[in-house]
């Protein structure tokens, strides 16, 4: 029998005739003739609502403490939506992401998978059960309770149906595929048929935040093909696959944006060798990751590197980098919050020159400022104020005529 992993988010699990619906399609995927593990994220906003609470309890949330509390909030959807089935007769069986086998690394609210053992879940399906796995944990090499980053649950799916071999990772979200563009900015976007591993991974790099970016990795490195769908209508929604060689690509497929990004500036350090390896090497060690990067050309010796990072690490990547002032030798070390990025995003930009030249005529024309650039060769991407983004990206859209 084929195997299909299922993933519903946080809105698909949201409040308990939602669960009843997700319990009613798996019980439909079964006997449509397909073994089942069902993944869930927590209901609704919850995981927002423990983040509060953590704040109103105490300014002080030891990482290890902050994972502990935010588990909670998949096991309550994994009880639910096996109660949820057991009500339809279909035998099912709740798992935590430790007893589901998923080991990480110990970096405590954005774990890596280290290894899946799935020896618990593959004896429930021998038993004719379903396994119902809470998304976005795992446990630790030191044996403490880890999350995989916000979005996590994706990367739950898809490393679960990597090695339990599905033909797929089903995706239930609260909109019917991947768009040209966010739907909640851009109303006319097109939901894309078809997308290459490739492609998606800008999306969800660049802000799309329709899939988490570790999970396109792990389903590109393990060639899961990936189906985002919406619970609410259950049509069939995009596939994300193996580039198709004889499909013509598309110049531009998407205009992503991403306003989860704080701007660092170190300014006037010696322009010498050493000083960005020096820097980039403590972010690192402390596990900041870096995105965009901008060094200025030197003047009279000194320059000013800019990088962008998530907001989350704003307050450790600052501190990083006023402990190294002295030994950089910076002036001063300034953040800024009020940014977002741009990109654009499309596999056919590797042989279509001209496509960033029409980006910065398009941002121009719409008078909003762009204040770095950074490239790949199917994506560009410009950060601006975040009070302009929406409107940058409502103009490229049209631009690229993305809704036809
Ligand atoms: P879930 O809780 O199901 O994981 P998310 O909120 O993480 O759902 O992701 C779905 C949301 O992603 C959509 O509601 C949509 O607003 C947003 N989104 C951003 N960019 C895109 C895009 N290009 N295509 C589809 N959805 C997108
Ligand atoms: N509940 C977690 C979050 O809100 C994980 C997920 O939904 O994928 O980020
Ligand atoms: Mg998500």
């Amino acid at each position: 029998m084929p195997l299909l992993v299922q993933k519903y988010g946080g809105t698909s699990v949201g409040d308990p005739e939602r669960i009843r619906a997700v319990a009613d399609h798996v019980a439909r995927t079964r006997r449509g003739g397909s073994e089942v593990v069902v993944v869930v994220s927590a209901m609704g906003r919850s995981t927002d609502d423990l983040l509060r609470l953590a704040s109103e309890v105490s300014t002080s949330q030891p990482p290890r403490e902050l994972d502990m509390l935010l588990t909670a909030g998949e096991r309550i959807s994994m009880a639910l939506v096996c109660m949820a089935l057991s009500g339809l007769g279909v035998e099912a069986v709740s798992f935590t992401g430790s007893q589901a086998g998923i080991i990480t690394d110990s970096t405590h609210t954005k774990a890596k998978i280290v290894e899946v053992r799935g020896d618990r879940l593959r004896e429930a399906l021998g038993a004719g059960k379903v396994p119902v796995v809470a998304g976005f944990q795992g446990v630790s090499t030191e044996r403490d309770v880890t999350t995989l980053g916000r979005g996590g649950s994706d990367t739950t799916a898809v490393a679960l149906a990597a090695v339990l071999g599905a033909s797929a990772c089903e995706i239930y979200t609260d909109v019917p595929g991947v768009f040209s563009a966010d739907p909640r900015v851009v109303p006319e976007a097109r939901r894309i048929g078809r997308l290459s591993f490739e492609e998606m991974l800008d999306i969800a790099a660049s802000g799309g935040r329709v899939l988490a970016l570790r999970s396109v990795e792990f389903a590109r490195n393990h060639h899961v093909p990936l189906h985002v769908r919406s619970s609410f209508t259950w049509e069939p929604g995009t596939w994300v696959q193996e580039e198709d060689p004889s499909m013509e690509q598309a110049v531009v497929t998407a205009v992503t944006h991403d306003v989860s990004e704080a701007k660092v500036t170190v300014a006037r350090v010696p322009d010498r060798p050493g000083i960005a390896a020096r820097l980039f090497r403590a972010l690192a060690e402390a596990h900041v990751n870096v995105d965009t990067i901008v060094q200025n050309t030197s003047v009279e010796g000194t320059t000013d590197i800019s990088f962008t990072v998530p907001r989350d690490d704003l307050a450790l990547s600052m501190e990083v980098a006023r402990g190294l002032a002295p030994e950089l030798g910076s002036g001063e070390v300034t953040s800024d919050s009020a940014i977002a990025k741009v990109s654009l995003v499309g596999a056919g930009m590797r042989s279509n020159p001209g496509v960033s030249a029409t980006m910065f005529e398009v941002l121009a024309s719409e008078g909003v400022n762009i204040e770095m650039i950074s490239t790949s060769s199917i994506r560009i991407s410009c950060v601006v104020r975040e009070d302009a983004v929406e409107r940058a990206v409502r103009a490229l859209h049209e631009a690229f005529d993305l809704e036809r």
